[in-house]
């Protein structure tokens, strides 16, 4: 059993003033593995004043201090990879292969925006003018649960390069990875009050945090509904808010594609982190002309993929991460065979063999999808894959874009100049041509209701500074 009773304040670790307890499960197993002590409201206000006391101090640092101790921050992190990796796995019941990933990520946000810092130009020559990029103050950064020591590091490594104090309110489900994730940190050596971690409860620590009066930034990754309630709390001191939020992403196959091809791309998108990603591809739009034939390929992908132990270096399916996220993906399930959709593979239920105690789910493939129907607006966040046919392309693109989302997107096509020509009609923050691409240089966010601003690249960074013009002698 791991007992997690401290917090990260002003550079130690302090027993939090909290007294809610917090299980931790194996969401292969569905035991308890640990307890949580939660910060609370209180926690949260030291964090926030022990920021604003580093503030002023940290924001006159230079370019070359602050890149030697973002390299040194992923050095740490790190060290700590394979601690990590079990977290990750027994955490979240991220399969192996994916938690991997998952482990590499923290330090390649950190080294990533070193990179960016070396070239970024905080004073710029506008006009007669002088425009310097100030870093806006105390920013709080509250993260999801599907990703945590990634998110956590993106967020924090690009308030350090911009010279920004921070505190962080992770996942309380994620409190195994953020401790190690803390620990490392600490080694690097920071200056108190630079970054504070306090794992406590959303509508408690989070709301205190986005309501404060000396927090000028908020990034959020989560749900659209929490991002809502950030940005309603966090109006009345006319805070600047990042929001990455969820995403109901379509994957256009279309007519001339190759489906060999096509459908694994398909079907990886749509189970990536066993579901649980906001960028997953969970509408599948078919033309008509070739539906039986990505019918049959798709069902017959769908059953082959492996669901069950994460440890299995096979599993590409792993459990959900919590009984309530279980339970959400089979309502959704009977909700699309309600509503009459044709299951194709998968359905409510645990796989064959699968323990009762873990949380695991069926990969499910849905045909004969409307997309007025439940399961193709509402986010499901599990291994749940609807085909929605189309008739022409003009068809595909008001199908892609009929959603409150706008996150990331997918077309599949033979033909790279026809595929660019629909990726440039759909609105989303991020389009995929016949790929799986990342690039960390790049702007991720989303249009509409999937969020407000961009992270990574110049536009995260931008998003913790405040332009400053100065004009006049001397400039
Ligand atoms: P969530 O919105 O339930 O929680 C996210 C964080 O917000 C948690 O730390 C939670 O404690 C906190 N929170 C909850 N209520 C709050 C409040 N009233 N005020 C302040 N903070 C509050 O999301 P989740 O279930 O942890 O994560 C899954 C969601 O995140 C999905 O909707 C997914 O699409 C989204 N997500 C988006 C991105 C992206 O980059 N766009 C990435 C990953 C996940």
């Amino acid at each position: 059993m791991l007992d997690i009773d401290t917090i990260y304040i002003d550079g130690r670790f302090v027993t939090p003033h909290g007294t809610e307890l917090f299980d931790l499960h194996n969401p292969a197993t569905g035991a308890v593995t640990g307890r949580v002590r939660l910060a609370d409201e209180e926690d949260a206000r030291a964090a926030i004043a022990a920021a604003k006391r580093a503030f002023p101090a940290f924001s006159r640092t230079d370019k070359a201090g602050r890149i030697a101790m973002l390299q040194r921050m992923a050095d740490a992190v790190a060290e700590r990879r394979g601690d990590l990796l079990d977290a990750i796995i027994d955490e979240y019941g991220a399969p192996v292969s994916r938690a991997a990933f998952m482990a590499d990520h923290p330090v390649n946000v950190l080294r990533e925006a070193a990179d960016l810092l070396a070239d970024y130009p905080f004073v710029r020559r506008m006009g007669t003018a002088e425009v310097s990029m100030e870093p806006l103050g105390v920013a709080g950064l509250i993260t999801p649960w599907n990703s945590d020591a990634g998110f956590i590091c993106g967020k924090l490594a690009t308030a350090i390069a911009a010279g920004c104090t921070a505190v962080i309110k992770p996942s309380e489900m994620s409190a195994r990875q953020t401790r190690i994730v803390t620990e490392a940190l600490h080694a690097a050596g920071l200056a108190p009050g630079l970054f504070n971690i306090v794992t406590g409860r959303g509508d408690r620590v989070g709301a205190a945090i986005s309501s404060h009066a000396d927090v000028a930034k908020i990034s959020f990754t989560g749900s659209t509904a929490t991002g809502k309630a950030i940005l309603r709390a966090a109006v009345d001191t006319l805070k600047r808010v990042t929001l990455e939020l969820g995403g109901k992403s379509p994957t256009v196959i279309l007519d001339d594609a190759d489906l060999s091809r096509a459908i694994p791309l398909a079907v990886s998108a749509a189970f990536m982190n066993s579901g649980q990603a906001c960028i997953a591809g969970t509408r599948l739009l078919a033309p008509r002309s070739r539906l039986a034939e990505i019918e049959s390929l798709a069902k017959a992908a769908v059953e082959t993929v492996r669901a069950g132990d994460p440890r299995d270096p096979e599993t590409t399916v792993g459990p959900m991460v919590s009984r309530t996220q279980w339970e959400r993906v089979q309502r959704y399930i009977r909700i699309g065979m309600e509503e009459g959709a044709v299951l194709l593979a998968g359905g409510e239920g645990r796989p064959e063999g699968q323990s009762v105690g873990g949380w695991f789910v069926r990969p499910t493939l849905f045909t004969a999808v409307r997309n007025d129907m439940t399961i193709a607006r509402e986010e499901i966040f599990g291994p749940v894959l609807s085909i929605i046919p189309y008739g022409d392309e003009e068809e595909a693109v008001a199908i892609a874009n009929d959603t409150i989302y706008g996150l990331q997107a997918y077309v599949l096509s033979g033909d790279t100049a026809r595929a660019r020509r629909v990726a440039d009609r759909i609105v989303a923050g991020r389009v995929l041509i016949n790929s799986l691409a990342h690039d960390p240089k790049a702007p991720f966010g989303g249009f509409k209701q999937s969020g407000i601003g961009r992270e990574y690249g110049s536009f995260g960074l931008d998003a913790f500074l405040e332009p400053k013009t100065l004009l006049g002698e001397g400039v």
